[in-house]
């Protein structure tokens, strides 16, 4: 029983209490698929949660957890425009300039609550565009691409079939 006899083992330390430390600081946005965190949030509008005396950004980990690793030097950035979700089905990694666009979308757009008919005028991430080019050259339908990315059905036939928009990312793509 005594300590020399403990089982402490970070790992289990780190991720048990931390796993529901981080369920109970979520609420699920039904609809918008959207994991918003509820608990501290830190200065760049990202939830945290400290584990000994660091704080991690929950995006992150929960990327980490549910995808894997992310590739030093590339950042986690959000396909649902919401900086607090920490679904990680609506998060991806990317590159510098992807995370500032997602930062610039995320400071005109304060909460979950301004999403929706606001969404439609937000600008696409390239990779997301890429994913969903792709998408659609497998086969989906419209309307579960939007699903998958928590977009509107309108913003990807938008994106889809406006011939001035992404017009270089088609033709590399080879789609018509
Ligand atoms: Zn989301």
């Amino acid at each position: 029983m005594g300590s020399k006899h403990s089982t402490w083992n970070p790992r289990r330390i780190a991720q048990t209490p931390v796993a529901d430390r981080i369920e109970a600081n979520i609420e699920r946005i039904p609809g918008f698929g959207c994991w918003v965190w509820v608990g501290k949030v830190k200065a760049q509008g990202y939830g945290a949660i400290s584990i000994g005396n660091k704080d991690y950004a929950v995006h992150r980990l929960m990327y980490e957890r549910e995808v894997g690793p992310i590739p030093s030097g590339f950042f986690v950035c959000h396909r649902c425009d919401v900086r607090e979700c920490v679904n990680p089905h609506h998060l991806f990694v990317g590159t510098a300039a992807d995370n500032n666009k997602d930062m610039d979308v995320k400071g005109r757009r304060r909460s979950v609550g301004l999403r929706g008919e606001a969404n439609s005028s937000c600008r696409l991430s390239e990779s997301t565009v890429r994913a969903i080019i792709a998408d659609k050259l497998s086969g989906m339908k419209n309307v579960d691409i939007a699903d998958r990315y928590g977009l509107k059905r309108t913003q990807i036939s938008d994106t889809l079939c406006q011939p001035n928009r992404w017009m270089w990312l088609k033709r590399e793509m080879g789609f018509k």
